[in-house]
């Protein structure tokens, strides 16, 4: 089997195979892990109460299970759970989807008013008509470290995996794939991409637009920091009614400053085009909703990171076998709340390519939802 891409998604993959005993080359064009695709920053959210599709929340429970079993086996936590607290206006569709979904998947929350939101969480100022909603099984995950331990887990059961080996040319047919590198050409018997970003580049015949986008993260020292240490903080999101939260984490312990960020599709990029450097106007991304809703935290900027987001036409991964190449499948779309089911994601693609199938529900991200009906007369 071959796995091109070892991120987030490949890294999960290569160790899922590997652990089942498959023959296994991870191929990445850059370092393992590096900061130029979707999976660096030291922190993503995790959270449960998924309102976007019924079908996540079983996902993510597996998901969950999978974060943990791996902290236990690289012998250091990758998921911390924080809790997490989502605020929004009375009439907010994230938090009244959120409760839905807890409820409906019977997931540990409690709805706040302002009072309880200010006893439970002080940090957050809100106006008088907030509410919130709190879950207990939210928190977050180490990106680079979650990369680093599913590929050192999976060398250590056999993978071999080569880093900066750009992939350039592949071609399927009814023995085999062959894939091209600069330098040597490989046979397997079937291929997995899991490009990110560059999806399109390694898939010119998907059919799909995949957009990316530059999105800003940002750090900033707390005017008053022991309140925003893990312990005493969750993570959280807030709504803004017009389709785009803010979220955030507590100030991890090995990389400094707290931070935050806007989940929302920043300008269209590309990813050998991306400006990577920060730009005027970045910093304003982020801290009007420290002003506004965490005044203590509104301290001076410590960093700024660019990522990219790989926008499906509808917000919903991609994870199907290619139409016209039966032994190629594809993991792409994550449209910038990925991370957190790569551990299960991996599981996926290790079912789909050994056994052709999987049983964690998964119809909702196939490729057939792209395509026209079409009309007979
Ligand atoms: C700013 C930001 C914040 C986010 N926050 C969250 C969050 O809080 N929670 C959450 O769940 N998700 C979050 N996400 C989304 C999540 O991080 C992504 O969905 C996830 O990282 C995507 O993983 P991936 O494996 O598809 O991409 P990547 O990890 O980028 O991996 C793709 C890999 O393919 C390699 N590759 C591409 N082309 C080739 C080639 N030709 N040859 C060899 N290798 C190749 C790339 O170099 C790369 O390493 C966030 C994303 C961003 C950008």
């Amino acid at each position: 089997m071959i796995v091109v891409g070892v991120g987030g998604m490949g890294s999960a993959a290569c160790y899922h195979l590997a652990k089942r005993g498959a023959r296994v080359l991870g191929l990445e064009q850059f370092n393992i892990p590096h900061e130029l695709g979707s999976s660096h920053g030291f922190s993503r959210m995790i959270r449960s109460a998924y309102y976007e599709h019924a079908d996540y929340v079983p996902l993510l429970r597996r998901a969950w299970q999978l974060w943990e079993d791996l902290g236990r086996e690289s012998g250091r936590p990758l998921l911390h759970a924080t809790g997490g607290v989502y605020i929004g206006p009375g009439d907010s569709g994230f938090i009244h989807r959120s409760a839905d979904a807890a409820r409906r998947h019977g997931l540990p929350h409690q709805m706040l008013d302002r009072q309880q939101l200010a006893a439970k969480c002080p940090q957050f100022f809100v106006p008088d008509d907030y509410v919130a909603l709190h879950e207990t099984y939210a928190g977050f995950i180490e990106p680079e470290r979650a990369i680093s331990a599913h590929t050192s887990l999976a060398m250590q059961n056999g993978a071999e995996i080569h880093g900066n080996e750009p992939v350039t040319d592949w071609s399927s047919d009814d023995q085999g794939v062959t894939v091209r590198t600069a330098r040597d050409t490989y046979r397997a018997d079937q291929l997995i991409f899991c490009g990110g970003a560059w999806s399109d580049r390694l898939v010119r015949d998907l059919g799909v637009e995949l957009v990316v986008t530059r999105q800003v993260l940002g750090w900033v020292q707390p005017k008053r920091t022991r309140l925003f240490d893990m312990g005493s903080f969750p993570v959280w999101a807030i709504d803004h009614l017009d389709g785009t939260i803010h979220y955030g984490f507590p100030i991890l312990t090995d990389s400094p400053g707290l931070k935050v960020a806007h989940h929302r599709a920043g300008p269209r990029t590309t990813p050998e085009t991306v400006v990577r450097h920060t730009l005027p106007g970045d910093e304003d991304d982020f801290r009007g909703v420290l002003t506004k809703f965490l005044p203590d935290a509104d301290g001076p900027l410590l960093s700024i990171r660019i990522c990219l987001y790989t926008n499906s036409p509808d917000g919903h991964f991609i994870i199907d076998r290619l139409p016209k190449h039966d032994r190629v499948t594809i993991a792409c779309g994550f449209s910038g709340h990925g991370f957190k089911f790569a551990t299960v994601v991996g599981e996926v693609l290790a079912d789909l390519a050994t056994t052709g199938k999987t049983d964690l529900p998964i119809t909702f991200l196939g490729l057939n939802r792209f395509i026209q009906p079409q009309k007979s007369f």
